[in-house]
């Protein structure tokens, strides 16, 4: 194992979304393509927001992708705890450290105070920094604030100069320290801020590579700094580009972002989604489209993420959706939609044998006529309940019409003396009765679909017979001549 080692450090303060599970997408390829470390840690300090259920469902979402992690939740590790919220021991020391050498300064501002010199300040000049007011304090002013009980905060000490850090995605960034402000790492509460937990989680952690979102670049230079001031070389960084919703603008909860989980739900398979969250951004030679996880893998290379925001487009995830489930081998495809059948009662889980290869002629017959898992019910259904429910239009547009009995009456004859059920002997026989009777195969196959599956459209009509069996196939029709005129 190399000594690369990057982290996904999510919040659970809500679902996983397509541009935050790309980044664990980025993170994962990039430790295993470097041999290294993923590290999954979870920043639930915000503890009203983060709730149980949000962890539990980043954890399967991640393990649904296939981005299993070297050390984090449920596996442990050398350098845990990793929920952020159990590390709260591990700041004090470094905090004691920065206020020991200057580099940090407790701020006994109140709130009001800030806000009246913001605003004075804002109707100034237009801007505002904390004006260092509590830097300089002598100890005896100190020592009066202390007394009267002002909360405190810490303040870190924005040093003179530039910031400058070369982003493996964005190239140079430049910043002015002068714009920093000397931000809060410490909370009146004792609580330390995100910036600065994150710089001393990623320095225990050993991080060598920080690789998130573009929503992130403001923070660096405030991280950066802090980690200089803690003696300590900052990581690398890789800002990857947002994700953008169709409507150009960036894609929130309420602008087309899915919760992985509810991909799942609708009937994505999770090759389709990884595939495609790669596509979003990155750039592949050749133009090539489909790669599963290992190509995604052999083909790593931080250059091929663009620095251009991306557009996220929920026709084109569909598309490599069917083009997914159409490349999954027979057995593959029908292990994915037996969920799926399972919750709506059309199987059990421990079917027989005989009942499993059955379901996979099914599934295989069904073709790509499956798009999304869920299709499968729909498309299955007539095959698998013992009782096909006749849809109206059907019955009115095709049952109903004159000559439709006696059809079925003559097909139904025909397939009750059949040799066999196998789709040549049964297509030679239908084809013979077209010839005898005069009606072309086409009429004859239309009341016999709308009898064996209650609608206008099925797969190959030889197949469908075949694989309902003569017992069925008679006893719909029955039922359907009921419906008749
Ligand atoms: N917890 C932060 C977030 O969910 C990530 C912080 C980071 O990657 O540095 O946006």
């Amino acid at each position: 194992m190399s000594n690369v080692r990057v982290r996904f450090a999510p919040s659970p303060t809500g679902f996983l979304h397509i541009g935050g599970s790309r980044t664990a997408l980025l993170n994962w390829l990039f430790a295993r393509h470097h041999d290294g470390a993923f590290i999954l840690r979870i920043e639930d300090t915000d503890r009203e927001r983060s709730t149980q259920e949000y962890l539990q469902a980043i954890l399967n979402d991640m393990r649904w992708l296939g981005l299993d992690w070297d050390e984090g939740p449920e596996c442990g590790g050398g350098v845990g705890p990793y929920l952020q919220s159990q590390r709260t021991e591990s700041y004090g020391p470094h905090v004691e450290r920065l206020l020991a050498d200057g580099s940090a300064y407790y701020c006994y501002c109140t709130p009001e105070e800030l806000e009246e010199r913001r605003s004075r300040a804002q109707e100034e000049s237009g801007g505002w920094v904390y004006d260092r007011r509590c830097l300089n304090l002598s100890e005896e002013e100190r020592q009066a604030l202390e007394s009267e009980g002002r909360p405190r905060v810490v303040r870190f000490r924005v040093p003179e100069g530039k910031t400058v850090f070369e982003d493996m995605v964005q190239g140079r960034i430049e910043f002015d320290n002068a714009e920093l402000d000397d931000l809060v790492i410490v909370r009146a509460d004792g609580t330390p801020t995100y910036n600065f937990a994150v710089v001393v989680d990623d320095l225990e952690m050993d991080i060598t590579h920080v690789i998130r979102g573009a929503d992130h670049i403001s923070n660096t230079p405030r991280q950066i700094v802090i980690w200089e001031a803690l003696g300590r070389p900052a990581p690398t960084f890789a800002h990857q580009p947002l994700v953008m919703a169709p409507d150009g603008k960036v894609m929130s909860k309420r602008r087309g972002a899915v919760a992985i989980g509810e991909y799942r739900r609708r009937g994505y398979v999770p090759e389709a989604v990884v595939n495609y969250m790669a596509l979003l951004g990155w750039s592949y030679e050749d133009d090539r489209e489909f790669f599963s996880l290992e190509e995604l893998l052999e083909n790593f290379d931080m250059k091929r993420v663009s620095r251009k925001p991306a557009t996220f487009d929920p026709a084109k995830l569909d598309w490599m959706n069917e083009q997914w489930i159409k490349r999954l081998e027979i057995a593959d495809r029908t292990d994915r939609v037996v969920p799926f059948l399972v919750e709506e009662g059309l199987l059990k889980a421990d079917m027989p044998r005989e009942e499993r290869s059955r379901l996979e002629s099914i599934v295989e017959l069904l073709g790509d006529r499956i798009k999304l898992l869920t299709d499968a019910p729909e498309l299955a259904g007539f095959f698998l309940a013992p009782d096909v429910d006749y849809d109206n239009i059907a019955v009115s547009k095709v049952l109903a019409q004159p000559g439709a009995d006696d059809i079925l009456v003559g097909l139904r004859k025909v397939l009750s003396d059949a040799p066999d059920f196998k789709p040549e002997t049964l297509e030679r026989l239908l084809r013979g009765f077209s010839e005898e009777s005069g009606l072309k195969l086409g009429k004859l196959v239309q009341p016999l679909r709308v009898a064996l599956t209650g609608g206008t459209t099925s797969p190959g009509i030889f197949e469908t017979l075949s694989l309902l069996g003569r017992d069925v196939s008679l006893s719909r029709i029955d039922r359907a001549r009921e419906l008749t005129e």
